[in-house]
């Protein structure tokens, strides 16, 4: 099987992560792709992205993991702390999954090795392409992020909606490289930290809040409001927070997994298909699996309804149940009063008698390997 793909033009609206891993994947199987984006240049605003083996699968199969490797952080464990900053359970990434990494990459460094991938396999990304209406093209690709102009022409308008909780990430300069990710969690809000290359520390703090605000990611804040929505939180935590100089706010809104992916000739991916809450760390993940699929489906069948019927049939229940999980996860992380020392308790005790067990639980994301799958 193969080869369907073989010289076919494809048309991608949008060069973020999935727009840029699907031309690569289509690429590397023959295709003509064009890229067309939006933003005068291919230059990022964003934060830290972790990678989980579900979606370094796919890199290692594109050929990209020595050059993700060299800008990224593994990443070994995941530390679960109260808000003063003692630790409830270490989670220990490495031991369960021996073999299948982690990473921690600024989304800057992701973007720049795909960008430079594409180009050398021959890929035309357009700068300074804003789509309104879907091309004519015969086979054209929605990566287009949350907005998606292709999601709207393929399910028409849909409302997303305000789920009282608002996010702030920032970049510092920190020199404790711990290859892990620590998450400090009080009652209403949680604060999740890691370092990534270069001598820089993510930092994503999450709070409940009636106040609305825009979805997106690049509104620029005042640090002071950071600063003051954490104040009681311990640790390393003030110390960080004080070092902040420059933080960006969004409302996380709350939208549904597109009930139509696709219509024979237009498909979405990425976050046009499904974005999600950023409390499984997947968002990216999940792109980086579409893609591989998106391009495995169409490369085997020159029937192109049925190989976007069946890259649908594939994709849309993971990515409605890893969503799903994104959502139950932000609820566990801000249980208040009893509910909390209950559930803070239980997991300090099942890390000392079952560490696996807690980790398991999420064996059906991590372990998932797109690349088999489609083999
Ligand atoms: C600026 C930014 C920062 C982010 N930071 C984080 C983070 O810190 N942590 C995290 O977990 N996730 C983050 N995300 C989300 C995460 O990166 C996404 O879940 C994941 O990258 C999915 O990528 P995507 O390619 O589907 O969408 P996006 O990354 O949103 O990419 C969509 C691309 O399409 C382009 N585009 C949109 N509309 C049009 C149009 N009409 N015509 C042409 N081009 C168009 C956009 O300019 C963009 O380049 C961020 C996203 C963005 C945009």
């Amino acid at each position: 099987m193969g080869g369907a793909l073989h010289a076919r033009p494809v048309t991608i609206v949008g060069g973020g992560v999935a727009g840029l891993t699907a031309a690569i994947a289509l690429r590397r199987r023959g295709a003509q792709v064009d890229v067309l984006e939006r933003a005068p240049a291919i230059t990022e605003v964003g934060a830290g992205l972790q990678l989980s083996p579900n979606a370094l699968r796919v890199m290692q199969a594109l050929g990209l993991l020595p050059a993700l490797d060299a800008v990224s952080l593994p990443s070994r464990a995941v530390v679960l702390r109260e808000a003063a900053g003692a630790q409830v359970v270490r989670l220990d990434l490495a031991r369960h999954r021996p073999g299948a990494p982690f990473r921690l990459i600024h989304r800057a460094r992701l973007i720049e090795v795909l960008e430079q991938s594409a180009r050398e396999q021959g890929v035309t990304i357009h700068l300074d392409r804003t789509v309104e209406i879907p091309p004519e093209a015969p086979l054209l690709i929605g990566a287009d992020g949350l907005h998606s102009r292709i999601r709207a022409a393929l399910n028409g308008r849909e409302v997303p909606f305000f789920t009282g909780q608002t996010a702030w990430r920032a970049v510092i300069a920190d020199d404790d490289d711990t290859p892990e990710a620590q998450v400090f969690m009080g009652p209403g809000r949680h604060l999740v930290s890691y370092p990534l290359s270069g001598g820089l520390r993510n930092i994503v703090a999450v709070l409940e809040t009636r106040d609305w605000r825009d979805e997106g990611w690049s509104h620029p804040d005042d640090p002071a409001n950071l600063r003051g929505a954490f104040a009681g939180f311990g640790g390393p935590v003030p110390g960080w927070l004080a070092r902040v100089d420059a933080v960006h706010v969004w409302g996380l809104f709350r939208h549904e997994v597109a009930s139509r992916w696709q219509d024979g000739r237009m498909a979405i991916l990425g976050d046009a298909a499904h974005p999600t809450l950023p409390f499984m760390a997947q968002g990216a993940c999940m792109a980086i699996e579409d893609a591989w699929t998106l391009a495995a489906c169409l490369d085997a069948t020159p029937d192109q309804p049925a190989a976007l019927a069946r890259y649908e049939s594939l994709r849309k229940p993971r990515a409605a149940r890893i969503v799903a999980a994104a959502n139950d996860n932000a609820r566990n992380y801000h249980l208040t009063g009893p509910k909390r020392l209950a559930a803070h308790a239980a997991l300090r005790l099942g890390g000392k008698l079952a560490p696996g067990a807690i980790l398991s639980r999420f064996d059906w994301i991590y372990d998932f390997d797109p690349v088999t799958e489609m083999s």
